[in-house]
């Protein structure tokens, strides 16, 4: 199942709900800070060099980007959140473009959230994280960059956002990650096949067809 990553190839970007591709079958979707790590992280987990990469600049058009993988599966770049300068028009159509994907996808299994392990579960993150409960997505957190801090800062972020999240309600698993070091990319990888597989699996236990919609707020695959 994890040679189904190295399969991605770009399919569209979308900067509206009106383009994204059809909403069938299952994908899961990376989402994070601008500067968390999450092109590199695509990238090494479908073990390709520029699959995904963004441009730095502040304010440019933010876009959906859809990834095909073999059969009906998808993994789904989220435009990154947070940049410092960013104008509250392209912090609106951020928020607009995210809920509108996050709200309604039905193909939508699972959502990794990627944060800076120095700088884990700012308020936007928080934001992400209550839109993904909210909506009854499996969350997983990936605590990035794991190479810029020791030992000890590693494990007690760890247990720290672990915690926090615990506090709130917040039903989510949380690993340490590094590219560059190779840190928890298989660990990542099994959670993503295992969200795609699983969901594949009940969704074929339950055939919905089109005349037959699951309630609203309700993802019917969990
Ligand atoms: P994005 O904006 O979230 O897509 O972040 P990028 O993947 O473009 O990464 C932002 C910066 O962090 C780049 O300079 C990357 O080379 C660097 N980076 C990404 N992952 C790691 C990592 O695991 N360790 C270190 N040290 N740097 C990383």
């Amino acid at each position: 199942m994890e040679a189904l990553l190295r399969q991605a190839r770009f399919l569209k970007g979308a900067t509206s709900a009106h383009h994204f591709p059809e909403d069938s079958g299952v994908e899961v979707a990376f989402c994070g800070r601008s500067n968390a790590g999450k092109s590199s992280a695509i990238n090494a987990l479908c073990q390709q060099h520029r699959l995904a990469y963004t441009s730095k600049t502040p304010g440019r058009t933010q876009a959906i980007n859809f990834f095909k993988l073999s059969g009906d599966f998808r993994l789904v770049d989220l435009p990154g959140y947070g940049y410092a300068k960013a104008t509250t028009t392209v912090w609106e159509q951020w928020q607009r473009l995210t809920e509108s994907y996050v709200a309604r996808r039905r193909a939508l299994c699972g959502l990794m959230l990627l944060m800076d392990v120095r700088h884990p579960l700012m308020e936007i993150d928080w934001t992400m994280l209550r839109w993904g409960q909210h909506y009854q997505l499996p969350m997983h957190v990936l605590l990035t960059k794991v190479d810029k801090v020791n030992r000890s800062t590693m494990a007690r972020t760890l247990t720290k956002v672990a915690s926090s999240l615990e506090q709130e309600g917040l039903h989510a698993g949380v690993q340490l990650f590094s590219t560059t070091k190779r840190v928890g990319i298989s660990q990542a990888r099994e959670k993503i096949c295992a969200w795609l597989r699983d969901t594949l699996i009940t969704a074929r236990a339950i055939t919905p067809t089109k005349d037959t919609p699951a309630e609203e707020g309700s993802r019917g695959q969990e």
